[in-house]
């Protein structure tokens, strides 16, 4: 298959491990359950951004830029990632934050500091508006700036997830487990679109499941129509045609409740659970809901008992430390 040429940078350790939760299996009684630890990616406490990290930076490199800028809320993990391996390679990083400068520096935001990214508060705007003004004004003062979308989601950071489904099927090989289904947080798209690319390309036969994590309206309308558009282009990035209608991809959406970043009793328990039964740590934002939304999905019979399903933990862990009066 003829690829472009797309320079890639190593940022982390791969493949990350994967390996059965039996203790979690056994309580639930449903499925066969089995973990992939995204969370153990080995950049700055892990995190799903590293594998999309790898492909941006590398490009960023390519294009001959010193300086990245990218944005997110406050105890954004992607931030967080984007900050270290901005550091790893002498570039600066300067990131566009929602709201204002909180009193304490805590989780996310402690390790953007500590990894010397430069932060600019931008307040009521928190879909980036900020960020093209940024990119001017450090161009008129010779540095070379690199956007970075938010959530590291376009077409060449999905690259990394489409990579990550060939990862899978060979670790699921060695394995002798086929996994009916992978279940996983879906926000900025560009982890469900490199999964649904990967699945097709390689031929590995999954159901993917999103979990919707905020309510929040995409540039595409809806999620799906989001992702959509990004396999499309994602696909072409392989040269080869993906076309995958919205109506096709599953984002399951009914695990929003309060909204984003707002933690309720479904995170709290999904929380304890993975920590008690298994001493994994989830984080309330991502894949605490995303596994809330698991257990729930077997409460409902929704699996077969010998489906082997996949929880892909994408990360999160350092904002337990932010939310710690939730978790109580
Ligand atoms: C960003 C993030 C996600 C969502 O990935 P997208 O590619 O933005 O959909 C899931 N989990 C964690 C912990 C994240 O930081």
């Amino acid at each position: 298959m003829q690829q472009k040429q797309l320079p890639k940078v190593n940022l982390g350790f791969f493949p990350t491990p994967l390996h059965q939760l039996k203790r979690l299996t056994e309580k639930l009684g449903g499925p066969n359950i089995y973990m992939k630890r995204d969370d153990l990616t080995g950049l700055a406490l892990g995190g799903n951004k590293t594998r999309k990290l790898e492909f941006l930076i590398g490009h960023a490199i390519k294009q001959g830029c010193n300086t990245v800028i990218t944005g997110g809320a406050a105890q954004s993990n992607h931030c967080r990632q984007t900050a270290a391996a901005a550091a790893m390679f002498g570039m600066e990083c300067h990131l566009v934050l929602g709201g204002s400068e909180p009193s304490e520096s805590d989780g996310n935001l402690l390790l953007d500091k500590l990894f010397g990214a430069k932060i600019h508060w931008s307040g009521d705007f928190r879909k980036g508006e900020k960020i093209p003004e940024l990119f001017m004004e450090l161009k008129s003062i010779d540095k070379k700036p690199y956007i970075i979308p938010y959530g590291g989601s376009n077409d060449i950071g999905a690259l990394g997830f489409v990579n990550a489904m060939l990862e899978l099927k060979v670790q699921s090989r060695n394995m002798g487990v086929h996994f009916s289904h992978v279940v996983f947080a879906s926000s900025s798209g560009g982890t469900h679109a490199g999964l649904i690319v990967g699945n097709d390309l390689f031929d590995c036969n999954v159901t993917l499941i999103g979990i919707g994590i905020d309510k929040e309206e995409l540039p595409a309308g809806s999620i799906e129509k989001q992702i959509s558009l990004l396999t499309g282009t994602t696909s072409s990035f392989m040269c080869f045609e993906k076309n995958v209608y919205p109506d096709d991809i599953i984002v399951r959406t009914e695990y929003l409740g309060e909204g984003y970043g707002v933690i309720g009793d479904a995170e709290r328990e999904s929380i304890k659970l993975l920590a008690e039964t298994e001493g994994i740590l989830l984080d309330p934002v991502y894949t605490g809901r995303a596994m809330a939304g698991l257990i729930d999905m077997i409460r409902k019979g929704e699996f077969n008992s010998n489906d082997n399903v996949l929880f892909w933990h994408t990360g999160g862990s350092p904002s337990i430390f932010h939310y710690g009066n939730d978790l109580k």
